[in-house]
């Protein structure tokens, strides 16, 4: 029989320690050694998903095949391990809350007073066993949102608790992740913080089996036996995390620790296999030993919080890896950009991406951006709002369609180019109702993102409400804008490219959510080289 083994990942002392590296990291590993391992994020916040908070809250929202809007730290499981996640690994005090209600409001409950305790625990517990049914997986790392103490991450906790206790310490284990803080001023690492988290830990039920200590400087032996003393923690399991030069060193990091090997011990798995981790190092080796530097522009609106756009970076990270390429991003906020100066602003870029947005401040910096672009045969590579942009600048500047526009940002648009489609008319509500998730599109042999994928049916995930208007599919196409990419069944257009450009594309979809460490992704890697390829002098 298949018994699936469980590793739960709490914080401790801050947030933002980075558990979903260290999740990923030590998945990596069990992965490299033969393991089938998956990671499950749960956050303590009420929202049913994070599809309707601003990134400005959180970050990017990642978007999985099964069209799932969900935390950026899914991103960070699917780029390290490259297995795609679902909505099963993302699960919100919103959605479990959402189905206790349900359940009462049917009568399942029978008449029970519905409670924390049972009814939304096991709520908890059934999301996070959910993963086992499919019995692909040897390992599911669970990590939870929020901070040791946080009244909102209580329940979870309880949850956890009562799963340790039925699964037992050899099928399930608590990795608390900490924070020891240097003081400058006598030159000390201090590990009180962690006591106080590891005693509040204590104090729910759970003393946790594994230390894993963040740090900005090496921790010494003294530190570990204190530490494994007053944290009832084996020094073996007592674990170094210090600040990495990128995230993609922490599974090495982990390795020289010893992580993966401490987990597999406690679960008495088979330690023979060592971890292969080949490619991954033929990725780090590329990615720090770059002989060529690009420069890239990323006009955004949400520019002040780099998270928002995540996966967009690392998709460079991984393609510029490829191409022995060191990819320099420049933010530019998108409302910066003014008429007058925008050949200033934007003259030192072999590349420019517009970014993925909503509504409409800053949407005449990216047209004025793509304008650019295209006049002076700049690499352009738009995505979803950015597709978007480019078709509302060519309408404006190639097709004299004056004031052209997406209904988005103008509804009385006299020539709506970008426009809702027809089942979105009737939608009010915002959550969970757009164009979500992974959709085929066929793609025109004769193109350049047919090159790029050298594949004529791909699949690729949405998440937009507005669409290419093919009304004017032939005017566009007449005058040099041509619909490389369409959806086999609407006709939905997917990717535009312009005509005697270099490389000028737009794509409806979010080719960043598929990147990979291993597989990085074939448009991305053909803009770099578009890029280099780009002189001016
Ligand atoms: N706001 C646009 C739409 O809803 C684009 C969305 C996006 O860039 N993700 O269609």
């Amino acid at each position: 029989m298949h018994l699936t083994k469980y590793i739960f990942v709490t914080g401790g002392v801050t947030s933002s320690l980075g558990k979903g590296i260290i999740a990923a990291s030590l998945a990596k590993l069990l992965q490299a050694r033969g393991y089938s391992v998956t990671i499950q994020k749960l956050d303590p916040y009420l929202n049913i998903d994070p599809g309707t908070l601003n990134p400005y809250e959180h970050g990017e929202c990642y978007v999985t095949n099964d069209g799932a809007e969900t935390d950026l730290d899914l991103g960070h499981y699917e780029r390290f391990l490259d297995v795609p996640t679902s909505q099963a690994n993302n699960v919100t005090t919103g959605r479990i809350y959402q189905s206790v209600i349900d359940k009462e409001r049917r009568g399942d409950y029978l008449g029970k007073t519905v409670q924390i305790i049972p009814h939304i625990t096991d709520e908890i517990k059934y999301r996070i066993k959910l993963l086992e049914q499919s019995n692909a997986f040897d390992i599911i790392i669970t990590e939870i949102g929020g901070t040791i103490g946080d009244i909102e991450s209580l329940p979870y906790v309880e949850a956890v608790r009562q799963l340790m206790w039925e699964m037992g310490r050899e099928n399930a284990l608590v990795i608390h992740l900490t924070l020891l803080p240097y003081l400058s001023t006598t030159g000390e690492l201090k590990t009180k913080p962690t006591q106080h988290s590891v005693k509040m830990l204590m104090e729910s039920g759970i003393s946790p089996d594994i230390l894993v200590c963040r740090t900005e400087h090496h921790i010494t032996e003294d530190i570990r036996n204190k530490l494994a003393l007053f944290c009832n923690v084996e020094k073996r399991a007592i674990i170094e995390s210090i600040d990495a030069e990128t995230i993609y060193d922490v599974p090495l990091l982990m390795l020289e620790e010893g992580l993966d090997q401490v987990v597999l011990e406690k679960f008495k798995l088979s330690t023979d296999k060592k971890p292969d981790l080949t490619k991954w190092n033929e990725f780090l080796k590329k990615f720090k030993n770059p002989t060529k530097v690009v420069e890239i522009g990323l006009i955004g609106k949400y520019v002040e919080l780099r998270d928002s756009y995540k996966s967009i970076v690392e998709s460079t990270i991984h393609a510029g890896a490829v191409n022995d390429t060191k990819v320099n991003i420049h933010w530019i906020h998108s409302e910066d950009l003014e008429v007058e100066k925008v050949s200033e602003q934007l003259k030192d870029l072999q590349g420019i991406i517009v970014a993925p947005g909503f509504g409409s401040r800053g949407i005449e910096g990216k047209i004025k951006a793509v304008q650019f672009a295209r006049d002076n045969n700049i690499p352009f590579f738009g995505i979803c709002l950015g597709m978007q942009m480019a078709v509302i600048e060519y309408a404006r500047n190639v097709l004299h369609l004056e004031n052209a526009n997406s209904t988005e940002m103008d509804e009385n648009t006299p020539f709506p180019v970008i426009d809702l489609m027809n089942e979105q008319k009737t939608i009010t509500d915002k959550g969970g109702t757009m164009r979500l998730g992974e959709w085929k599109c066929e793609l025109d042999k004769d193109s350049k993102t047919y090159n790029a994928y050298k594949s004529e049916l791909i699949k690729e995930r949405h998440r937009h409400r507005y669409e290419f208007n093919n009304q004017y599919l032939e005017a566009f196409e007449k005058a040099g804008l041509k619909a490389v990419g369409r959806n086999p069944e609407t006709k939905l257009v997917e990717v535009v490219e312009v005509e005697n450009h270099p490389w000028f594309v737009g794509v409806q979809y979010h080719p960043e959510y598929k990147s990979t460490v291993l597989n990085p992704h074939p448009l991305f890697v053909s803009f770099i080289q578009a890029a280099l390829n780009y002189r001016k002098y």
